[in-house]
């Protein structure tokens, strides 16, 4: 293994501990937000059943009452036919004229409930399959983070074991320059300028690289860094060895 493909491999272990260090923070956002999205729609679901099962019950309980103002209404009428005298006849009649308003007052309670009932039933099958569909969408997502979450820190103990297998094949002058530049860029893991024979620009920051630098480069012994950003350049093609102690 050419040493350049060592500091690039060492390099592509750094990028993906510093992208596993980040997603310590960023997956179990995203999962918290995944799951307030879901949690919302089931309270809008739960809501909305409520609402359904408040009217059920208001509707049930004013036919209930419905009977009930019948069958008092008809027992007045059985009354009728037992009243002894004319005091007792009107009331009995009054009783009649209560009842039977009793019952169209109820009447009307019902109908104007029925006339609800359409579009809180809407609003239920509605919020139902706004809920299916987004917990549906959102379930492998959470199975997906939550696997994720609970393989973060093997995975860097894995990639951390890797690197420092690695960091034993090189120099020990390149790794204390490439972990002092890698100090300042823990977040995402980049110390290197990756550099090619037809390269006029440092990878990394963009510079514009002058002839000399290019030169510098592609012939020195020892390790060249960017004169604007710090990084250091590594010939992708290998042309030539970066440190010939490896
Ligand atoms: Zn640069």
């Amino acid at each position: 293994m050419p040493l350049e493909s060592k500091i690039l491999t060492m390099e592509t272990l750094d990028i993906e501990i510093a992208q596993l260090e980040n997603s310590k923070f960023e997956y179990p956002k995203k999962l918290s937000e995944v799951k307030n999205t879901i949690a919302k729609k089931e309270r809008d679901l739960s809501f909305a059943k409520e609402n359904l099962e408040k009217l059920q019950r208001e509707i049930s309980s004013a036919n209930i009452d419905l009977e009930t103002h019948k069958k008092e209404l008809a027992k007045s009428y059985e009354r009728l036919n037992t009243v002894k005298n004319n005091k007792e006849y009107d009331a009995v009649q009054k009783e009649i004229r209560e009842r039977k308003s009793l019952i169209e007052d109820t009447n009307r309670d019902i109908a104007k409930l029925k006339e609800k009932l359409p579009q809180v039933e809407d609003n239920f099958k509605n919020a139902q399959e706004s809920f299916e569909k987004i917990e549906t969408e959102n379930t492998p997502l959470v199975e997906d983070l939550t696997q994720k979450i609970a393989a973060i820190d093997g995975n860097i103990t894995t990639k951390t074991a890797e690197k420092h297998n690695l960091a034993s094949q090189i120099s020990a002058n390149l790794m204390k320059l490439y972990n002092l530049i890698l100090f300042g860029r823990k977040k995402s893991g980049k110390a290197l300028s990756h550099i090619s024979a037809g390269s006029k620009v440092c990878s990394y920051c963009g510079q514009i690289l002058s002839p000399n630098v290019v030169k510098k480069i592609m012939t020195s012994a020892n390790p060249v860094v960017c004169e604007n950003c710090g990084s250091l350049f590594v010939l992708i093609e290998n042309q030539k060895p970066l440190d010939s102690e490896a």
